[in-house]
């Protein structure tokens, strides 16, 4: 089993190196073309995080061994969650709500990049790569953490991570601006989350980029979700959080099921997807914008077009206008067409937008519902879901769940992905709430939780007393300058 770019089926890596690359240097991304007769076999699952991961990654990465899988969930995820099963599920009305922010930062992103980080250690061995590998990544808030966090002080591998200046919220600079380990840099651009993507995916084509890190024995890797390495580990919650239900005897084995995801980057309901490819009994995924709703549109129409105002949102992990898993999607309805993928990116990249042929659009009708809410709209639903049921959404698993109320299922029970903790946007999520004009947004997660003794994760208490390590801000044109400026001061 290989890996190839979505973009030119020549180009083709083993998993492994797949994972070490990121991106392929034509700028597609890495997807396996056949997996053979590997499913899930429902029937021998149990319920347990660690076996369901160890049967979900072995169908992906068949160049790791049992144990070496076993090895890597261990340390990825052993001790790292405050719940032991990982992930907890809660119930709200009639659907589901599967809580992903149990980790170390509060956010899903941790259990695609903690895992990343081991995959990455391990192919690093297995591949013989004599090169270090130095990670870059684009963050609209929450990948970045969660990144820095996965990869502190791991052996060989150096990571840098650019955020939007001004475009995250004030938790989620401070949680970035005081990370520790040797290895890790943090910097701000003057721009938003396309703008650092863009420049970053740039520099992965850039041969000159690479020849002067290749002087300090460094290679290029991605810990944005366009690393195939971040995505399999999400396919895991998908089918535990299905076995779960099952054993709790929620639904039956082999129900049909939805699953409601708060979209920016098309990561997670991809990972979805993946999900589904390999037999998980999945009905529809419902992909929920926010008011950057390019994806909204395109789900409806076809037309995918960027050409749009970029929107500042109370989800901002959610503004996103190129939503870059959506090309292994249409890798795959395509029927694995290469060229045809190729001809809908140059478009992308010439005039920010495609047109997707009909009978594709109606292919990925059968599988994707999409909606979207306002920040009105989403404030509207944090309210009422506390007041009605003393539960507290995070503001995009409130835009999800907005959609969900929007596209009602009668015939299949619903799973809402809860993708962050509350208490990371506790300002928007508090004024939604309570009527106070308070403004900072530090003070805001004790005035939070006195309302509500709803208990803040731990990483989140005292952030504002640690201290500041990086604070730089730069141009958005100025990050492959600043790579290599700032290269040699990590160790
Ligand atoms: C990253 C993120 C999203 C969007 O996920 P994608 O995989 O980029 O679609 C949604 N909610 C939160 C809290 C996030 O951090």
């Amino acid at each position: 089993m290989f890996y190839e770019s979505t973009r030119n089926k020549n180009i083709k890596l083993d998993s492994s190196n797949a994972i070490l690359q990121g991106l392929s240097e034509e700028g597609g991304l890495f997807v396996y073309r056949e997996l053979g007769d590997k499913k899930l076999d429902l029937n021998l699952l149990n319920d347990n995080y660690f076996d369901v991961g160890k049967e979900v990654i072995k169908i992906f990465l068949p160049n790791f061994s049992d144990a070496d899988i076993e090895e890597c969930l261990n340390r990825a995820y052993k001790d790292k969650f405050s719940t032991k099963d990982i992930v907890k599920i809660s119930k709200l009305k009639d659907s589901y709500i599967m809580e992903l922010f149990n980790g170390p930062t509060s956010a899903f992103k941790d259990y695609g990049l903690l895992l990343l980080s081991q995959f990455t250690r391990l192919s690093l061995e297995k591949s013989g790569e004599k090169s270090d590998i130095l990670i870059l990544t684009a963050t609209s808030g929450d990948t970045g953490k969660a990144a820095l966090e996965g990869f502190k002080d791991v052996d060989r591998i150096k990571i840098m991570v650019f955020y939007p200046n001004s475009g995250v919220s004030k938790i989620q600079e401070l949680q970035m601006k005081t990370q520790e380990g040797e290895n890790v840099n943090v910097c701000a651009i003057n721009g938003n989350f396309d703008d650092a993507q863009t420049a970053i995916k740039k520099i992965f084509t850039n041969e000159n980029i690479k020849k002067e890190l290749s002087k300090f024995n460094l290679k290029l890797s991605s810990a944005n979700s366009i690393n195939i390495g971040r995505l399999i580990p999400q396919v895991i919650y998908y089918v535990y959080t299905y076995m779960k239900l099952v054993n709790n005897n929620e639904i039956k084995l082999n129900e049909k099921v939805n699953f409601v995801v708060p979209t920016g980057n098309f990561g997670n309901i991809l990972a979805g997807y993946l999900a589904k490819e390999i037999g998980l009994p999945i009905n529809k995924l419902v992909c929920a914008s926010n008011e950057n709703n390019v994806l909204y549109d395109f789900i409806k129409t076809g037309i995918y077009d960027k050409n749009r105002e970029f929107k500042k949102t109370i989800s901002p992990s959610m503004d996103i206008l190129v939503s870059s898993n959506l090309e292994r999607l249409l890798y795959y309805i395509s029927d694995k067409n290469n060229e045809y993928i190729n001809k809908l990116m140059k478009n992308l990249n010439e005039t920010g937008k495609f047109e997707l042929d009909k009978n594709l659009l109606e292919k990925i009708q059968e599988i994707f519902i999409a909606g979207y809410a306002t920040d009105e709209d989403t404030r509207k639903i944090i309210n009422k879901v506390y007041e009605e049921e003393n539960y507290l959404l995070d503001t995009h698993t409130a835009v999800a769940y907005k959609v969900l109320l929007d596209n009602i299922d009668n015939n299949h029970k619903s799973i809402v992905l809860q993708t962050a903790s509350p208490y990371k946007f506790a300002l928007d999520v508090y004024t939604s709430i309570f009527d106070d004009n308070t403004i900072d947004e530090i003070e805001v997660l004790d005035k939070l939780y006195n309302k509500t003794h709803i208990n803040i994760p731990e990483n989140l208490k005292d952030l504002d007393k640690k201290s500041i390590r990086f604070d730089t801000v730069i141009e958005k044109d100025d990050i492959e300058k600043y790579v290599i400026n700032t290269i040699n001061k990590l160790s």
